[in-house]
């Protein structure tokens, strides 16, 4: 099987299981418990917030453990703009993109539908980039929050993060990003890109699903979502999950040593992919901007198939991979990011995103192309008889 589906998820690493099993089994203490086992996961827990903050370039302070990307995006979300409120009632609008990923949207619905704010949306332009100008044209003196995701889960678009921060940071409101397809990337520096904070989510870089990463800078106020104990500094109460946090630490910091010469390779097995891809597929198009891209990421329509049979073919013969977000999966109605682009609902139902981890090789792909013209090619035939 040939596994192009790493944007869904990845599997655990071996290094990661190995740093996280002792939370799992003898060291296996509650990092309140003031006896040696809980002394010993709280320095665990200490020792992967400092690792995370080292990969970010920030304080471990301005690390809060998540269950992961949703919950991050979550707490970002409406844990800055409920918290922005409350100090001026003013702050009632918040900015995101017109192809954020339910996280993030649904948290901004949310926040319209039971605490009466507005949702501004900014909209991308055919290759899903938010330009500068149109997140001017969203900004208002009621603005509490922007939130616009640093690289696309289905068609790999990267943002000008820096550029788009430095816009809201002119206006005085806070940036944050999804990071959660960019981290293992791209460059994850938090000074670099100006954001005050930013998700990551564990599973999509090897380490187990159900661990995330929130950052948010200095004093910028967070209400909580969860209540209870008060753990992590009070910002999400509940028994941290230290093996979580530790695979998580270990999984950014091997992507972090890794990275150097990875996306240049990766970058230039995608390009030929997507080449061997349209050449041997008449009528195919590539979605999303055709270089400023994750280097992980190559994502088509078909027109006159529908991606779901384009999948089920490409499984049969030996390759993984999606029909867009694993998130939409199981949803009939055409992809909104690719609504957003401004491609037709019947050309959006043709959607495939092919996506890979860092041990892609070019014999895989080669042969994922050759592959992807049998299925396209198959469909469309079985749908003129
Ligand atoms: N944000 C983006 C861009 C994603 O791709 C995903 C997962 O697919 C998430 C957030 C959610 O992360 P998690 O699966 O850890 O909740």
């Amino acid at each position: 099987m040939i596994f192009l589906d790493a944007a869904a998820t990845t599997p655990v690493r071996r290094e990661v299981l190995e740093a996280m099993w002792p939370y799992l089994t003898g060291e296996f203490g509650n990092p309140s418990s003031h006896h040696n086992l809980g002394e010993a996961a709280a320095n665990a827990l200490s020792g992967a917030r400092a690792a995370v903050a080292k990969a970010l370039g920030c304080r471990p302070g301005e690390i809060t453990f998540t269950s992961g990307g949703t919950e991050a995006d979550n707490l970002a979300v409406k844990g800055i703009a409920l918290a922005r409120r409350a100090a001026d009632p003013a702050l009632n609008r918040v900015v995101i993109s017109a192809i954020e990923h339910p996280a993030v949207e649904e948290s901004a619905l949310y926040l319209q539908r039971v605490h009466g704010f507005e949702v501004d949306v900014v909209p991308v332009d055919r290759n899903g980039v938010v330009t500068v100008e149109a997140l001017r044209a969203a900004l208002s003196p009621e603005t509490a929050l922007v939130s616009i995701m640093y690289a696309n889960n289905e068609i790999g678009t990267v943002q000008p993060v820096r550029q788009l921060a430095e816009v809201a940071a002119e206006h005085g409101v806070p940036f944050h990003t999804d990071a959660v397809q960019a981290a293992g990337w791209l460059p994850i520096g938090v000074k670099e890109l100006g954001v005050d904070a930013l998700s990551i989510s564990g599973h999509k870089l090897g380490a187990p699903k159900g661990s995330g990463v929130l950052y948010a800078k200095g004093r910028l106020r967070l209400e909580p979502l969860v209540h209870g104990g008060g753990q992590e500094r009070g910002r999400r109460s509940g028994t941290e999950n230290v093996a979580g946090a530790v695979a998580l630490a270990t999984a950014m910091t091997l992507a972090h040593a890794g990275q150097s010469g990875l996306a240049g390779r990766v970058t230039e097995l995608r390009d030929a992919f997507i080449r061997a891809v349209l050449e041997a597929v008449p009528g195919a198009v590539l979605t999303g901007h055709p270089s400023q891209r994750l280097p992980s990421v190559a994502s088509f329509c078909f027109p006159g198939t529908s991606g779901e049979s384009v999948l089920l073919e490409l499984e049969r013969l030996g390759v993984v991979c999606s029909s867009g977000s694993a998130c939409a999966a199981g949803s009939d109605a055409p992809s909104p990011v690719l609504l957003a682009l401004g491609i037709e609902p019947e050309v959006a139902h043709t959607a495939v995103r092919f996506s890979f981890d860092s041990t892609v090789t070019s014999a895989e792909l080669d042969q994922a192309a050759e592959a992807v013209a049998a299925a396209v090619g198959s469909v469309q035939g079985l749908g003129r008889r």
